[in-house]
């Protein structure tokens, strides 16, 4: 079976008291967190850097140490079985404005429950329940 790996990430910001996450509307219809293939002779951060200007045009973040959750899924494209993981990294920005890329319709920049309920697959909302213990635990409340 075909192997695949992307790198991806849950980029927030806060906004008075609270944390909001940035949300990608892809075209396929669904919502999830900006992620991309990893290229030849990339470590992942660079791949996370890269993609998250490539989608959002965010060049400022911090990328949280000790988070990094795997998820793994298994698509079919052109008849061919794939399995897939992805790699998410949690960061954070202070920037507000997004330039999306053609491979997206929208974004959203929304908070933890709304962005509970607008990811589309359960993999990703899983993700983000851990970031938010993940940050909860450092005090940062979400
Ligand atoms: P990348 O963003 O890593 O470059 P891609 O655009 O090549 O990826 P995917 O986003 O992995 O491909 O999409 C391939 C298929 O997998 C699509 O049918 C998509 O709907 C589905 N898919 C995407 N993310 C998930 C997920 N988290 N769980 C289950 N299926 C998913």
């Amino acid at each position: 079976m075909k192997e695949e790996r992307s790198v991806g990430a849950i980029i927030f910001r806060r906004d008075v008291g609270r944390c909001l996450f940035l949300l990608l509307h892809y075209q396929g219809g669904h919502y999830d967190w900006p992620k991309g293939h990893i290229e030849p002779g990339e470590q992942e951060l660079d791949t996370v850097r890269r993609e998250v200007l490539e989608e959002t045009g965010i060049e400022d973040l911090t990328i949280y140490g000790g988070f990094r959750e795997t998820i793994l899924y298994f698509y079919t494209r052109g008849g061919e079985r794939i399995r897939k993981t992805v790699a998410f990294y949690l960061a954070e920005t202070s920037t507000s404005e997004v330039k999306l890329s053609w491979e997206h319709v929208g974004y959203k920049w929304a908070d933890y429950e709304e962005s509970m309920n607008t990811l589309t697959y359960r993999n990703s909302r899983e993700v983000l329940e851990k970031a938010r213990r993940f940050l909860e635990q450092r005090g940062i409340s979400v």
